[in-house]
């Protein structure tokens, strides 16, 4: 099968490899239709983990089930199905709670697994023809009839629109709160989507890129462009000095690489300036643990400081960590059915699986335009 495999930093090729079969009875084989390319891909693409050379990337998957182990009673020949980013067990203490981004059968001793990814245990990603899932009665979602025609919504179940809802869950957000988001690329987008959606009174996005801002303002939101200056003191300025209730990083670690500015805890400071005192920030974008041996600098200082002091005297509240996906896709997948939810809006390329490298490129660089990329093996 075709698959699109990391070579090293800022190098993916589409390649030939071998067919992916059942290892346990309780694997399916999914031919994929759609696998999106993310903004946690770019944290192996451009060398900043241990991701090795001839891996698949790819952790936002959907396709139609081809074949099914012997020991899968749930999932059937023929179904349409996407995955959530974290492979889960279903049986684990952690599974069990409903917390599956933190499997502790699939990446024992670590911090949960996910297809296609460094760190994240063995599994193999779904940017290729085809791809195993293991425990696939619990990690499969079947979609409803209208699968094929809403594909591009459906897909966004795998990561990015429960992974926005759960940095406005985590920033313990009620309706009628006003809220902001770092970061307008996929996840920051869908979290004000989500925060639409869930009856925010005032939504703030901040990015510099003029392409996300006015996507984040066809959404509702109200853009805070960085370049003009602070994006707290904005907000502040925006809210009678108040700030908003509530805040979500969207941005990561690798936040102000970027824009030259500060280090990375630019956009932690931004959120307890511009979040109100007894406010709660959700934190989604990733940040990584310290590792002296990392090849860059911002791996190594994975031990980050920020205005804790100010954080306190605010009496402020903090939620951090992956999304534990299948606790939301089956509630999120109801609003996209009922045609209250349309994460495929922030879609701005379809592309077959051979055009992945240049795809890479253009998404990596935030190149004008590029805001999400789906793949479609198979056309
Ligand atoms: P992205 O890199 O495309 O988007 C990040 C956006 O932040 C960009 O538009 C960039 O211009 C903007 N930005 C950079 N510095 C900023 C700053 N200082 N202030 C405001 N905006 C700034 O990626 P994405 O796909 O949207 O992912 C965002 C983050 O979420 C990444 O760290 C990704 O790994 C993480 N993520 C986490 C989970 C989870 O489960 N917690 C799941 C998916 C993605
Ligand atoms: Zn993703």
């Amino acid at each position: 099968m075709k698959a699109v495999v990391y070579n090293g930093p800022k190098d993916v090729s589409v390649n030939t490899i071998d067919d992916p079969k059942i290892e346990k009875q309780t694997d399916v084989i999914i031919r994929l239709t759609t696998t999106n390319i993310c903004g946690s891909d770019l944290h192996m693409y451009e060398g900043r983990t241990s991701f090795e050379k001839g891996r698949v990337f790819g952790h936002e998957n959907l396709g139609e089930v081809i074949e099914v182990g012997a020991a899968v009673d749930r999932i059937k020949k023929g179904d349409r199905v996407c995955m959530p980013f974290n492979v889960g067990c279903g049986f684990c203490e952690n599974c069990e709670r409903g917390l599956t981004g933190f499997c502790l059968t699939t990446n024992p001793g670590t911090a949960g697994a996910a297809y296609g990814f460094a760190e994240m245990g063995p599994w193999q990603g779904g940017q290729a023809e085809l791809m195993r899932v293991p425990y696939a009665d619990f990690n499969c979602l079947k979609l409803p009839e209208d699968a094929e025609e809403k594909e591009d919504d459906y897909v966004m179940l795998s990561d990015i629109f429960p992974t926005g809802w759960h940095g406005v869950e985590l920033s313990g957000f009620l309706p009628g709160e006003s809220i902001a988001i770092y970061g307008a690329g996929p996840v920051g987008l869908m979290a004000a989507h989500s925060a639409e959606i869930r009856g925010a009174s005032q939504i703030f996005v901040v990015d510099s890129h003029d392409d996300r801002l006015k996507l984040a303002e066809a959404m509702g939101a109200i853009p805070i462009d960085m370049r003009k200056g602070d994006p707290a003191r904005q907000i502040l300025d925006a809210t009678g000095g108040l700030g908003t209730d509530r805040g979500v990083e969207a941005v990561g670690y690798q936040c102000c690489d970027r824009h030259g500015k500060e280090r990375s805890n630019y956009t932690m400071n931004c959120l307890v300036k511009s979040t109100k005192a007894t406010g709660g920030i959700g934190v989604v974008g990733v940040f990584i643990p310290e590792d002296p041996n990392a090849p860059d600098d911002l791996q190594k200082e994975g031990k980050m400081a920020f205005d804790f002091g100010n954080f306190w005297f605010k009496g402020q509240k903090i939620g951090t960590g992956q999304c534990n996906v299948k606790h939301y896709n089956r509630r999120l997948m109801k609003l996209i059915e009922q045609g209250r939810a349309n994460p495929a809006q922030i879609i701005s390329h379809r592309l077959p699986l051979d055009q992945a490298p240049d795809a890479y490129k253009h998404f990596d660089g935030r190149d004008a335009g590029w805001t999400k990329v789906v793949l479609k093996p198979g056309t």
